[in-house]
């Protein structure tokens, strides 16, 4: 359905829990208390959420959390969703240290693509940022997506002062593995807050410096073909691996933004930056369908027209990301 702005807003990313087996620092560091299993939405009342957003046109879904591997039956979901009439895509993001095991029945069960979070292409840094020793995990986990016929982006975000210098080994890495890969610019949400984001235009431009002649070759490459977010490509022909850029600090894409999150607790958030949204599960449990109709139109109406990580006083957003839902 369209916004009060007129956007097409087709996209609803699902956390599906609050519960992660790592331990980032910018976004779940040790020591977060989890919600109680009984505030988190049922699978059904995901389901049911999901069917009521593909009622208002909603054909895009994204499963993430937390870390969507770590609940179980997580897989199932998958499945129902697909089912339901109007949803045309169903994807994930993960942190892949459980994807190994799942990427067969991810596949039977109709998942569309993965995107698979790594921040560091090398294993002593990636331990040091997430807090385990998940990266040979990781790098099984992108095998076994691509093995299993899942199409397959990593993402990564960069922090200056941390793995800046990372860029060059992860696009590597992407190269050798046969994946794009985008660079995140991190977000001021939460524990982000903490860390310097690298801005995306001076990344790009040493990217361009370094494999290709010139920006304009660059500019022209550039593309959306890979789905339905924010991020703009360049290919790099003589890796043969494409790299993308999502820059919501330095390059502001809001006028294009197609989504709302729903967070594992039942709030339909229509906008990262602030707190504002709808209640669903309350009148859901209540057994008001009505009125959780109701509310999912009027927080999708009302979506606020840009976000505020510039002008950081008027952000509103005070929980952690791992709680929204990335
Ligand atoms: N556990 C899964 C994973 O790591 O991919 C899914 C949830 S995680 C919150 C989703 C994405 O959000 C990850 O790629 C993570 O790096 C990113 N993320 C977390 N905090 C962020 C922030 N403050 N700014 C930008 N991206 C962030
Ligand atoms: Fe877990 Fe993903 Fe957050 Fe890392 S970014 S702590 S993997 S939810």
């Amino acid at each position: 359905m369209r916004d009060q702005l007129g956007r097409n807003i087709h996209y609803m990313r699902i956390s599906i829990t609050d519960r992660c087996n790592l331990r980032c620092k910018y976004c779940m560091p040790e020591g977060i208390e989890h919600v109680p299993m009984e505030e988190l939405l049922t699978y059904e009342e995901i389901e049911e959420i999901a069917r009521m957003g593909a009622g208002l046109g909603i054909d895009t879904l994204r499963i993430t959390g937390g870390e969507p591997l770590v609940r179980l039956g997580a897989v199932q979901l998958v499945a129902k969703l697909k089912q339901i009439p109007g949803v045309k895509r169903v994807c994930m993001t993960t942190n892949g240290v459980a994807l190994a095991g799942a990427a067969n029945e991810l596949k039977d069960a109709g998942l569309d693509g993965v995107n698979i979070s790594l921040d560091a292409a090398d294993r002593r840094l990636a331990e040091e940022i997430c807090g385990r020793d998940c990266y040979g995990q990781v790098l099984e986990g992108i095998d076994a997506a691509k093995a299993a016929g899942i199409p397959v982006k990593l993402n990564s975000v960069l922090a200056e002062g941390r793995n800046e210098e990372q860029w060059e080994a992860l696009i590597l890495l992407a190269a050798q593995k046969g994946t794009p890969i985008r660079f995140i610019e991190m977000m001021p949400v939460g524990y982000g807050k903490g860390f310097l984001p690298v801005d995306n235009r001076s990344l790009k431009e040493k990217i361009v410096k370094k494999y290709l002649d010139s920006y304009e070759e660059a500019e022209n490459m550039e593309s959306s073909l890979y789905g339905a977010g924010p991020a703009s490509y360049i290919r790099l022909p003589g890796l043969s691996v494409s790299v993308g850029f999502i820059s919501a600090i330095h390059g502001k894409f809001c006028h294009e933004c197609n989504r709302v999150r729903l967070s594992s607790q039942g709030f339909l958030k229509s906008c990262l930056c602030y707190g504002m949204g709808a209640d669903l599960k309350t009148p859901l449990r209540e057994g008001r369908k009505e009125e959780v109709l109701s509310r999912l139109k009027r927080a999708i109406y009302e979506k606020p027209g840009e976000h505020c990580f510039e002008a950081l006083e008027q952000m509103t957003e005070e929980k952690e990301m791992v709680r929204i839902g990335g």
